[in-house]
């Protein structure tokens, strides 16, 4: 009898945990450990054959289950859109990138604007059997960013000062002459950072030997808070050892989440936050703080270098804007527009940067975690608060209970 009971005991609480879990749970937590081993490994075939398997299986249990959106806190993470729609389609899409992405440096600049348009009609096709009017809307949705929040943010940076990228230049390129930014000090140096920062980095896994080498970095949080992985491809000078730092960061983000949310899960609470926590690990190595304790130089670079970074963003985030929302949009003239709109030279061109392939509406995510890392770390700096307390405490600890507008109206004066 004793045992019975235990039994019974046994799958009460089990089904109570997979209430306490929430839908959709187990699915993301598959796909993470299918995402680490493609990070690990570059086997591509495996990782999208696994993944789509996955979202079938997630698709269809929401379907059973007359799931349709579970609760969930204002511009958070909307999971449960990654299955929804033609989902046949999202992976047919999924397998055009991937071909593009592989071949799309060498193609003549027609052939890449074809290609890229095709992609462009898919993806808005899905996007409606989503209920979406468009791509952009969707990604947006799913990531959890709500709101004007892209219009105020823009409009802002429009009328921030410019950066003389020259001098800029010249200084990364004296500073990371340096021999602590060489590949083979850089794990002393991280050290260093997290016994002088306070980071507590030790329950990050950090893997950086024989990794394919198609990326920097990645960060891939299997669960939440305990089992987080940054994957990196050394690279040397300041810029390279930004990138690690930026993996940290969202590392640090997601070991330092203590507030579940409703389903009881600690997850981080949008896309933008989880970037602006990342973004101000990459710019903290910018900073005369850091060229003093850590450099040969007492003097940082850290506002030209945001300002620098968010123009740039800015720019490909309303390129982006303008050829999701219109029928048969021109890339050259968007292109043009786009740099018109923020003032930047039209450079290398809209063919050069591959999130617009790889990952759309990803640069608008992007410019506001970047515009808001930068208010973030001047509201720190005014109000004589250590920063990362205040990341710690107010952005990553909060994890899905974050109150989001509260924390708006605080950095944005
Ligand atoms: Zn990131």
């Amino acid at each position: 009898a004793w045992t019975a009971w235990r039994a019974a005991w046994r799958s009460i609480r089990h089904e109570r945990k997979e209430k306490r879990m929430g839908f959709g749970n187990d699915y993301l937590q598959e796909e993470r450990k299918a995402e680490l081993q493609y990070w690990l490994s570059g086997d591509y075939e495996s990782f999208c054959g696994k993944k789509k398997e996955i979202y079938l299986a997630a698709g269809k249990a929401i379907k059973d289950a007359g799931h349709t959106s579970p609760g969930h806190s204002p511009g958070g993470y909307r999971n449960e859109l990654k299955y929804a729609g033609d989902l046949e389609l999202a992976f047919r899409i999924e397998t055009e990138e991937k071909k593009f992405r592989s071949v799309r440096k060498q193609l003549p600049a027609p052939e890449y604007a074809k290609w890229l348009q095709k992609l462009v009609r898919l993806r808005n096709q899905y996007a409606r059997t989503a209920g979406f009017e468009n791509y952009l809307d969707y990604r947006y949705a799913l990531w959890g960013i709500g709101g004007d929040v892209f219009a105020r943010a823009a409009s802002r940076q429009r009328k921030a000062e410019k950066t003389d990228s020259m001098e800029l230049r010249r200084w990364l390129g004296e500073v990371s002459a340096d021999h602590r930014l060489a590949v083979e000090n850089q794990r002393a140096l991280f050290r260093e950072i997290d016994e002088c920062w306070n980071l507590n980095g030790s329950g990050i896994q950090i893997h950086d030997e024989d990794l394919p080498g198609f990326y920097i970095g990645a960060c891939v949080p299997v669960s939440i808070p305990d089992d987080i992985h940054v994957l990196i491809n050394r690279r040397p000078g300041l810029s390279g050892f930004s990138v690690f730092m930026h993996e940290i960061g969202h590392g640090f983000y997601y070991t330092n989440i203590a507030a579940p949310d409703i389903h009881g899960r600690r997850e981080p609470f949008n896309l933008i936050m989880e970037e602006t926590v990342a973004l101000l690990f990459e710019n903290q190595v910018y900073t005369d703080g850091f060229s003093r304790e850590f450099l040969h130089t007492d003097r940082g670079m850290w506002l030209p270098k945001a300002e620098f970074q968010l123009d740039y963003l800015l720019c490909c985030a309303e390129f982006e804007e303008r050829i999701y929302r219109k029928a048969d949009p021109d890339f050259d003239a968007e292109w043009k527009a786009a740099c018109a709109f923020t003032g930047e030279e039209e450079g290398d061109g809209w063919t050069k940067p591959h999130f617009f392939v790889s990952n759309p509406g990803y640069f608008a995510a992007y410019f506001i975690a970047a515009f808001l890392a930068k208010e973030t770390y001047r509201y720190a700096d005014r109000e004589s608060r250590d920063l990362f307390d205040f990341i710690r405490n107010e952005i990553c600890s909060p994890g899905g209970a974050l109150a989001y507008e509260a924390f708006l109206e605080k950095v944005l004066p």
